[in-house]
């Protein structure tokens, strides 16, 4: 039996192992086998690590964790026509069946029979992954290998941004984790301005900072509605960006939007909680949910946000490590001392 290096979550517990185990091989006729080099670390694998209660409920043990990556097709089924061996590739993370209404309608996104990549099939911090054609992406050779895996985070800071339409516009964004880092260059290359930033870490109100934010506030020292008052001449935001999951920046999305603004929310919230409707009712807000990328429009402005140099990862990829260091990694994560995690995982 030929075996790889893989991180698994073995255990119903906090943690991952690091342990050899059969490579994949391709089943069906529409699967590619991946030689993975390099894969991001998302807040999502963070909560499989830590088991938390969305963990509990979603995923099933042992499994390969992992869904952000860059590799070379190296192996191919009988009726792959998109990708060849030797090309290299990344791949959307949500696996849409092809046939329901959403898949029909152009929302493959939101499919009704969705799985997830390494979250309800075996990911990609491994040495081989086994992933089917529909979700990959040819990427361009001039794109470096270790920011391809970070596209698909990307992508959904530029789904989040795009659809509230920022250029020429005063954008708001709450929580500055990498996604909301990408979400300030995006808005920036688009044509957004004033960028105001709140983040209640410092060191990433820091990276807000250096990834083009005109102004970063901690909502923990100051007061960032009266603030945002101040900056709009008392009008409020045009558009606001909930990238935090945190019930008191949504509320301030709210309150700091300007009537008839938009709030394009990503955050993922831990429960659900009340908020003042009748404020987005009088206010004639639009609230937006965006849940992963649309297939694939907002992969081909990602990459071309990358490959026209509008969107620079350098000033997001905190850290590249070894796998065998994969731990450090999610620990950084966790702290919140990081911009985006990127583990070199092959040749
Ligand atoms: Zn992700
Ligand atoms: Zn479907």
């Amino acid at each position: 039996m030929a075996t790889m290096k893989a991180l698994v979550k073995s255990e119903q517990a906090r943690g991952l192992s690091l342990r050899r185990v059969e490579i994949p091989t391709i089943t069906e006729d529409h699967e590619v086998l991946v030689k993975v080099k390099y894969a991001s670390i998302c807040g999502t694998d963070l909560h499989i690590y830590q088991w938390n209660e969305w963990a509990k409920n979603r995923i099933n043990t042992p499994q390969i964790s992992g869904h952000e990556f860059s590799g070379e097709v190296i192996g191919v089924g009988k009726a792959v026509k998109g990708v060849q061996i030797g090309d290299f590739v990344s791949a959307e993370t949500h696996i849409p069946c092809g046939y329901c209404r959403l898949c029909r309608t152009g929302n493959m996104h939101i499919c009704r029979n969705m799985k997830i990549l390494g979250v309800d099939t075996d990911g990609v911090f491994a040495e081989y992954a086994k992933v089917p054609e529909v979700v990959l992406w040819k990427n361009s050779p001039a794109l470096s290998q270790h920011f391809a895996s970070v596209q698909e985070p990307l992508g959904n800071a530029v789904f989040t941004v795009t659809t509230g339409g920022v250029a020429g516009r005063s954008v708001l964004i709450t929580g500055a984790g990498p996604i909301g880092l990408m979400a300030i260059q995006v808005a920036k290359a688009l044509g957004a301005g004033p960028i105001i930033v709140s983040e209640v870490k410092d060191y990433r109100l820091d990276m807000a900072a250096k990834n083009g934010a005109d102004y970063v506030f901690n909502p923990t020292k100051e007061d960032v509605f009266r603030k945002v008052k101040d900056i709009t001449n008392e009008e409020g935001v045009e558009v606001a960006l909930e990238m935090s999951g945190n019930e008191k920046a949504l509320a301030l999305c709210i309150d700091a939007l300007l009537p008839s603004g938009h709030i394009s929310a990503l955050g993922v919230f831990d429960k659900p909680f009340p908020i003042d409707i009748n404020k987005v009712i009088f206010k004639n807000i639009t609230l937006y949910g965006i849940t992963g990328r649309k297939m694939f429009e907002t992969w081909y402005i990602a990459s071309s946000l990358l490959l026209n140099k509008r969107v620079d990862l350098n000033k997001i990829v905190t850290h590249l490590l070894p796998l065998e260091e994969w731990e450090k990694g999610f620990l950084l994560m966790e702290q919140g001392n990081c911009g985006k995690v990127v583990l070199k995982i092959g040749e």
